[in-house]
């Protein structure tokens, strides 16, 4: 992947760049990424936060997540887009929503996460690595 990649909002007040290379890229099922992205799925960059720059007001939403973990969300307060959710501030890693990539077709996932929660009308290429929970779980 070309480094650093970048991306925004649907309005452009949120911009970010990332300088390191995802560590994953993946579909998320559970039943807060439906919810909170009003799609059948959420794909996402699983990246280090030290790589990662954003700049513009986010407005955030916490909720304890089917795995038990306070998950944040990040989001633009004017076009209300989710740009990416971490598990606290002080965490190395966060995941930032494949769809605000200025270049979508950087997004080559390999994994599916929480295939439990997966709706019947998501249809996914089937050599994806399926967990039925969270990743390492
Ligand atoms: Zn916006
Ligand atoms: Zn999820």
């Amino acid at each position: 992947m070309k480094l650093p990649f970048t991306g925004g909002c649907l309005c452009g007040a949120v911009r970010y760049s990332c300088s390191v290379e995802p560590e994953l890229m993946y579909y998320c099922h559970c039943s807060d990424c439906r919810k909170v992205s009003g799609a059948a799925f959420y794909p996402g960059l699983y990246v280090e936060r030290k790589g990662f720059a954003v700049t513009g007001n986010l407005s955030s939403y916490s909720l304890t997540a089917d795995s038990g973990r306070t998950i944040h969300r990040y989001s633009c307060p004017t076009c209300a887009g989710q740009i990416y959710s971490d598990k606290g501030a002080d965490t190395a890693m966060l995941s930032i929503k494949a769809g605000t990539l200025d270049n979508v077709s950087l997004f080559k996932p390999t994994i599916e996460i929480w295939a439990q929660s997966k709706v019947e009308w998501a249809n996914l290429p089937s050599d994806l690595d399926s967990h039925k929970r969270g990743y390492g779980e």
